[in-house]
């Protein structure tokens, strides 16, 4: 029996791990759709080899060579975010949500709207849209897969279980490549140094997210929609080897773990084949080799990201919506080299001080408080 996916950002790295799994087995699925922002010529070779039905570029300014790339294939070509939107809601059973950044939340939703299965590794949509995604998948019967390792952990670890007996969730974060560096160093970080990850390999954006650890900040939020235990009970802690993704604690003391290799086909792999399993290439754990795992708490005065997410949490409204805006925008002024690593966290704690609006309540106020908070945001990097 053949399956029918959509991959939203085929051409990033989750869309990569995706698309290499879905090659082993290939006749298994039908692509319909697959999109990407401007990367048009990687997109349509993608589209050719999967037999897509339609490839989408977020910007328009690419469809004229996402168009030449696809001539005489049959495949469609469409661009702009509309477009986007409309190849999401081609009904496809299972989509992946792999834009980066607020981009993804409209396709996102109008995957959601079609009911069918998300695999979600799209953080940001889930962070700044929380209780409005929330409600429309459970309003369209939609049902959200978590694809952040440390989510398919936790979804993992849960499963069978009561929330109610819940006593911990713990959220375990690699420190990123920085973990150890003093504060002048951290205040000379350049772009390439932030997004050599020692164990992952990702993009930029998530990348810099997890040297500052608002990765781990952002995911504090997306684990407090997906499993609503209460903030109180969800906590962090930092594992530098990458090999528990996260742990669930019971309320009778027993504690469960999800292990594996630092490797997204395993999350992503676990989502294609749910509620089944299905074979990877990734490398089996060798534990002896290991040899040792340590865990530590954060540091959260040198990495205040994960204090800012979780004030924007227990402040809910609009902050985590503002806390992602912001976030965005400093770190891809940190990527252009416009700012200091150290000022991504301060820019976003900056842009949170602002009287925030209320409460979202639809797809189009998220939008609203994000385009906003890119302004606010924008505006306190002019007049530093
Ligand atoms: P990448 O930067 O590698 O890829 C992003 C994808 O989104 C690309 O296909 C890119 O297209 C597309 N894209 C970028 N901007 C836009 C836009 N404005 N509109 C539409 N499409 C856009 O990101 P990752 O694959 O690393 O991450 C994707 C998401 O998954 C993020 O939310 C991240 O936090 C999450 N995630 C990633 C993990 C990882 O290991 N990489 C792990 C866990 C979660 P183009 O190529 O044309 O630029």
């Amino acid at each position: 029996m053949t399956r029918s996916i959509t991959i939203l950002g085929a051409t990033g790295s989750i869309g990569a791990s995706t698309l290499d799994l879905l090659r082993r087995e290939r006749e298994r699925w039908r692509v319909v759709a697959l999109t990407a922002n401007c990367q048009a010529r990687e997109l349509a070779a993608l589209a050719r080899e999967f037999g897509a039905e339609v490839a989408v570029v977020a910007d328009e300014s690419c469809l004229a060579d996402l168009r030449e790339a696809l001539a005489g294939s049959g495949i469609e070509a469409a661009a702009g975010r509309a477009a986007l939107c409309e190849a999401a809601a081609r009904g496809a059973e299972l989509t992946v949500a792999a834009i980066v950044g607020c981009a993804g939340l409209a396709p996102t939703m109008a995957a959601v709207e079609q009911g069918g299965i998300i695999a979600l590794a799209n953080k940001e949509a889930l962070v700044s849209a929380g209780d409005v995604l929330m409600d429309a998948v459970a309003r369209h019967g939609a049902t959200l897969l978590p694809t952040d390792s440390e989510h398919n952990a936790i979804f993992q670890c849960l499963h069978g279980q009561d929330l109610a007996d819940v006593r911990w969730i713990t959220l375990t974060a690699s420190g990123g490549p920085l973990r150890t560096w003093s504060d002048e160093r951290l205040a000379a970080v350049t772009p390439a140094q932030a997004v050599a990850h020692p164990n992952w390999d990702m993009g930029a954006k998530i990348s810099v997210d997890s040297a500052t650890m608002m990765n781990k900040g952002l995911e504090f939020i997306e684990a407090a929609h997906l499993f609503p235990v209460g903030l109180e009970r969800i906590r962090i802690v930092v594992h530098p080897q990458s090999v528990v993704h996260s742990l669930v604690e019971y309320r009778d003391g027993s504690t469960l773990a999800q292990l594996g290799p630092s490797d997204m086909r395993v999350p992503i792999a676990s989502c294609l084949a749910w509620p089944g399993r299905m074979d990877t290439p990734c490398k089996a754990l060798d534990l002896p080799a290991l040899g040792t795992l340590s865990f530590f708490p954060p540091d959260e005065e040198r990495f205040p990201a994960t204090r800012l997410a979780r004030e924007a949490a227990e402040a809910g409204g609009a902050a985590p919506a503002v806390l992602n805006a912001a976030n965005e925008i400093a770190v891809a002024a940190f990527l252009a080299g416009q700012i200091a690593f150290t000022r991504i966290a301060a820019v976003v704690e900056q842009t949170l001080t602002r009287t925030l609006p209320s409460a979202p309540a639809t797809l189009d106020d998220v939008l609203a408080v994000d385009s906003e908070a890119r302004a606010w945001a924008s505006n306190i990097l002019e007049h530093a």
